[in-house]
């Protein structure tokens, strides 16, 4: 069993850039959408996010 080291960091898998995917919107992509685990995130910045109420009908039925 060797040991995996340095290249183990809890960062090493975050995704380093994700900006908002809205053409001309330069903002940080706080904000991550996947329909499912074969389609790629999308990110939005908190204004142009199309998902607040798929999140609020999650959150409130299940
Ligand atoms: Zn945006």
């Amino acid at each position: 069993m060797s040991i995996e080291g340095h290249s183990t960091a809890p960062w090493a898998n975050v995704i380093a850039e994700h900006y908002c995917c809205v053409a001309g919107c330069a903002r940080w992509g706080s904000l991550g959408f996947s329909e499912s685990k074969t389609v790629d995130t999308r990110w939005w910045c908190a204004e142009h996010y199309p998902y607040w109420e798929e999140i609020k009908s999650r959150s409130n039925s299940k």
